[in-house]
């Protein structure tokens, strides 16, 4: 199904999005990576898809951040590739804080990337999608989408946004062939929770393989990481015909965090 169109996925240079972007091109879809990191090894990156996969490959750097660069890498992904047919909303940050102590910086920055960034991606890439009526536009929001945790107002709050964004362009869109779903992960072992997992260590004075079976225990009863290929495959699912009236929907993919 995914065979010969076109897929931007953000953040797409690590962790989740790169999962996607590589389940994607094993598919036989065209990518578009956005992200930061390294150019040398995004290059590299950009390669090895084109050839393992032999698909096209593109990148922008885009800061998702600015709805400027969001449009301009809308543009540059049309421009490169004839149009664009799958988006994935993937990029994303985390920052912990009491609410309190949480700086208003860090509140609209992750607001700014974990929720606004959808919203342009989205609207500068409809019109087209309509012109060819067919669309798939996957937003990874995560179990926190669906439920709190302390410490974590801003993403907790972008989350529950992103989901409310994908009923409204699902209901939007309804009529035509483009379909609008949010994928809830749980825990995924990537660079952003690594990062949680380091502090826990810290803080509570554990080994990183006692913080890791913590941080597990504390929510995803599975006792299980679900994994980047995981996330992928399911969104692989999200793109084809026979999820054509799965529309607006929020998938969890979350080792049983939220049917608790
Ligand atoms: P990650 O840190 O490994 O990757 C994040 C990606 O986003 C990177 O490619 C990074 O360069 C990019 N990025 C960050 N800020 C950006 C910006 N301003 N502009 C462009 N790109 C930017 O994180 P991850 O764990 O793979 O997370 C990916 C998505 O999955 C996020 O939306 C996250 O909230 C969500 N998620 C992750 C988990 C998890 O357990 N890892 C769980 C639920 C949801």
């Amino acid at each position: 199904m995914v065979r010969g169109k076109t897929a931007v996925v953000t953040g797409s240079t690590s962790g989740i999005g790169l999962g996607i972007a590589q389940v994607l091109a094993r598919e036989g879809a065209n990518i578009f990576l956005n992200g930061f990191g390294g150019r040398t090894e995004i290059e590299r990156l950009r390669l090895r898809l084109a050839q393992e996969y032999g698909v096209k490959a593109g990148f922008s750097p885009a800061d998702l951040a600015k709805p400027a660069e969001i449009a301009e890498m809308t543009a540059q992904a049309t421009r490169e590739f004839g149009g664009i047919d799958i988006l994935v909303n993937n990029a994303g940050i985390q920052f912990t804080a009491p609410i309190e102590e949480f700086p208003a910086e860090k509140w609209d920055s992750i607001i700014a990337i974990n929720l606004s960034a959808n919203f342009h991606t989205i609207r500068t890439v409809l019109p087209q999608m309509r012109a060819r009526n067919w669309g798939r536009i996957v937003n990874i929001a995560s179990a926190h989408g669906l439920v709190a945790s302390p410490m974590k107002a801003a993403y907790v709050a972008a989350k529950h946004g992103v989901i409310g964004l994908t009923k409204v362009v699902a209901l939007e869109m309804a009529r035509t062939g483009i379909t609008c779903n949010a994928i809830c992960p749980g825990w995924v072992l990537t660079p952003l929770v690594q990062r949680q997992i380091d502090d826990l260590a810290a803080r509570e004075g554990l080994s990183a393989a006692d913080a890791r079976r913590r941080l597990l225990e504390e929510k995803q009863p599975s006792g299980e990481f679900a994994t980047p290929e995981q996330i992928g495959a399911v969104t692989a699912f999200l793109c084809s015909d026979a999820a054509a009236e799965i529309r607006g929907a929020a998938i969890t993919v979350d080792g049983a965090w939220t049917a608790q």
